[in-house]
């Protein structure tokens, strides 16, 4: 379980969020919208302990980030894996190097990392792109790759900002796909989005909670949507 608890977030002075309190259990899946601005970004660096809060807490797994050393940090935050709206790869490396970066990061690839890294490209359908650079690759192809580098360390959550954004109608389908995959194996997902066709699209195939950042506050959406 991930949650907000009383949080005020403020940027030099002025609040961007006021006393937001929001739950994410396991295995839900979130959506998360709001107008640009309006902080849904910095909500999910909340979420993935990358701000601290200016006030309240934010629990990650039952501990609030504010208490966290570093060392218990970084490993609470391999327990999230996060899809960054601007893919933040390393432009030398190859995607299948990419990909598999987190794991390096802990030691050599062991044959099963090898094989969840192939498996995981195939999944992705991108196995025929795995030598190619970063700046090769079509936008839909970059935003793929990076759900596969979250997925990579196997986390209980998946946090996306904005992965849709910069894709076509079709590939944002095939994206949202994704999530609800893993979201029926059990993954927490929290997708950021002001895409509202989208969230529509995926109602119709998963229980999921529409979460709307105004007037500073986390409001539950309503089925206007
Ligand atoms: P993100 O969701 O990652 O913030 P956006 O496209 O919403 O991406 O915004 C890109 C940048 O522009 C961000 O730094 C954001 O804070 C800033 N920004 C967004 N909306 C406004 C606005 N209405 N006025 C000024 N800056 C804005
Ligand atoms: P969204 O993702 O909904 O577009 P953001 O969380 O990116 O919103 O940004 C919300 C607001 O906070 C924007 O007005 C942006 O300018 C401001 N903001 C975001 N990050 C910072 C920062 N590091 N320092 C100062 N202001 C920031």
């Amino acid at each position: 379980m991930i949650e907000l608890q009383n949080v005020t977030q403020s940027y030099g002075g002025s609040a961007l969020l006021t006393d937001v309190s929001v739950q994410f259990a396991p295995g839900s899946f979130h959506f998360l919208t709001g107008p640009s601005g309006a902080g849904k970004s910095t909500l999910l660096k909340l979420l993935y302990g990358e701000l601290r809060p200016t006030r309240g807490h934010v629990q990650l797994f039952g501990i609030a980030s504010t208490n966290m050393a570093r060392d218990q940090l970084a490993r609470t935050r391999r327990r999230i894996g996060v899809v960054h709206q601007d893919c933040r790869f390393l432009d030398h490396l190859s995607l299948a190097e990419n990909i598999a970066l987190p794991l390096q990061i802990a030691g050599q690839l062991t044959p099963a990392d090898r094989q969840n890294l192939a498996d995981l490209l195939v999944w992705v359908g991108l196995a025929h792109r795995s030598d190619a650079l970063p700046a090769e690759l079509s936008g839909g192809e970059r935003q793929r790759a990076a759900l596969a580098r979250a997925v990579m360390i196997d986390p209980e959550v998946i946090l996306a900002d904005e992965p849709t954004g910069n894709v076509d109608w079709e590939m944002a389908q095939r994206l949202l796909q994704l999530l609800i995959e893993l979201n029926k194996m059990g993954k927490t997902i929290v997708l950021a989005t002001h895409d509202l066709n989208l969230i529509r699209a995926a109602k119709t195939q998963v229980e999921a909670r529409v979460l709307r950042i105004r007037d500073r506050q986390v409001q539950l959406a309503g089925a206007s949507l």
